[in-house]
């Protein structure tokens, strides 16, 4: 990787500092948490600015001429506007406040589907390094509309293969949907020339950048995709809140997602009208804390500097390959040339899930499964991983805890 780090500003001790729940012990050691790919932990401006926003405008917004109201409905609009710059969206109404990825893509799908853009004989494209959130709606989609669901396949390093896509591509592709980043291999997808193949038959782009926002910048105009959705949790915010991005003339034709409150223009039993962008898919009192706190979440990885964060994660990947090439019987699970954040292994003749329950007992939290990628760990035919996943107060010091950690489970389990 390119990027470097910037000593100058960036000091894991002072940003370790930030992060309350870092300094506790678990099972009486210190907590070593590397489950950042599942959640990331929050930073005291994150923590504070919920309890202020409850102790001082708390308030429904877009309703009330009262002061609160106004106070909040101002802080969800600002936060908007830092996304906005954040992702580089054109427009601050290409924003829209959702649950989370996850969300994200149940609105683009079932939106769709509502409009009447996807037929039968259509085809819907999703890669093989999905997130089941990336797979399912899609798949309902096509269940619904009689389309088909088309597979990217991937190779043996956790690529995918950008010559089988560019063949599987044709005049009934609809959309094509990919990860930014895969969560389970750390793989970084080739997004910007994936959505220019697929724009060369007109089908739609889904970029899920649930893994990607947190290690790297990101430019939606620069990538041209037509989607691009984030989770809240996995940069430093709160959970349940989230962004879909998607261009303005798209969204203009999409139905809404879900009918209610704030999505209207006007309402009667005859007919009902709906409010423009983003409120047309924004229905009910939303989230609005965590619409809000999800800005100072922002402006504080801004802070930090996202470069800053992929230089020192990109070391401790590297580190933490390093250390653990020496185990015997390791098998890393994924080892694309370009990937971020992340290592996947298995190690021969113990369970993940077993290495895992017992690094716990040593306060180090790794991730074991398939990390919702069923399909990923049927291609490597295992069950599933250990997963040690990074975030911007994680140290090599962490890691040789780990690797320490790993020898005194092995040596139990072999
Ligand atoms: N896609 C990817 C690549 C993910 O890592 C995750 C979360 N593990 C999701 C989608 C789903 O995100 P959320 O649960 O925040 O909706």
């Amino acid at each position: 990787m390119s990027i470097s780090l910037d000593t100058k500003t960036f000091n894991v001790e002072k940003i370790r500092e930030e992060f309350p729940i870092l300094h506790q012990k678990v099972n009486g050691r210190p907590l070593v948490y590397f489950d950042n790919a599942a959640t990331t932990q929050k930073p005291k401006a994150v923590i504070d600015a919920i309890s202020r926003y409850y102790s001082t405008i708390n308030s429904n917004v877009h309703r009330g001429v009262h002061h609160l109201s106004q106070l909040a409905t101002q802080a969800m609009e600002d936060s908007r506007l830092t996304l906005q710059k954040h992702i580089n969206a054109r427009e601050s109404y290409e924003v829209i406040f959702t649950q989370g990825t996850t969300d994200s893509i149940n609105l683009v799908a079932i939106a769709l589907q509502r409009s009447g853009l996807i037929k039968s004989g259509d085809e819907i494209m999703v890669s093989a390094l999905e997130h089941h959130s990336n797979i399912v709606p899609w798949q309902m989609l096509c269940e619904q509309s009689g389309a088909r669901l088309v597979v990217i396949p991937m190779n043996e390093k956790g690529e995918l293969s950008v010559e089988e896509y560019r063949a599987l591509l044709n005049e009934k592709t609809r959309l094509v949907a990919f990860n930014h980043i895969s969560n389970a291999l750390g793989t970084v997808n080739p997004v910007k020339e994936m959505v220019k193949m697929a724009h060369n038959v007109d089908a739609l782009t889904f970029i899920d950048g649930a893994q990607a926002t947190p290690h790297m910048a990101v430019d939606v105009q620069h990538l041209d995709t037509d989607f691009y959705a984030l989770s809240g949790h996995k940069v430093y915010g709160p959970t349940g809140i989230g962004v879909l991005y998607g261009k303005e003339d798209i969204l203009e034709k999409l139905a809404p997602y879900r009918g209610g409150g704030e999505m209207i223009e006007s309402v009667s039993f005859e007919k009902t009208t709906y409010a423009g962008l983003p409120h047309k898919f924004e229905a009910g009192t939303p989230h609005i804390e965590g619409a809000i706190v999800l800005g100072t979440a922002i402006d504080f990885l801004n802070e930090v500097g996202v470069e800053n964060i992929a230089a020192h994660e990109a070391d401790l990947v590297h580190y933490g390959i390093e250390r653990l090439s020496s185990v015997e019987g390791m098998r890393f699970i994924g080892e694309a040339r370009n990937r971020a954040g992340l290592i996947s292994f298995v190690i021969e003749g113990v369970h993940p899930y077993d290495v895992g329950v017992l690094l716990d007992k040593m306060g180090i939290a790794l991730r074991t499964g398939h990390h919702c990628a069923q399909p990923v760990m049927a291609y490597y035919k295992i069950p599933g991983t250990l997963r040690a996943s990074f975030a911007m107060y994680n140290t090599r010091a962490e890691i040789d805890l780990m690797m320490e950690g790993l020898e005194k489970a092995l040596q139990m389990l072999r």
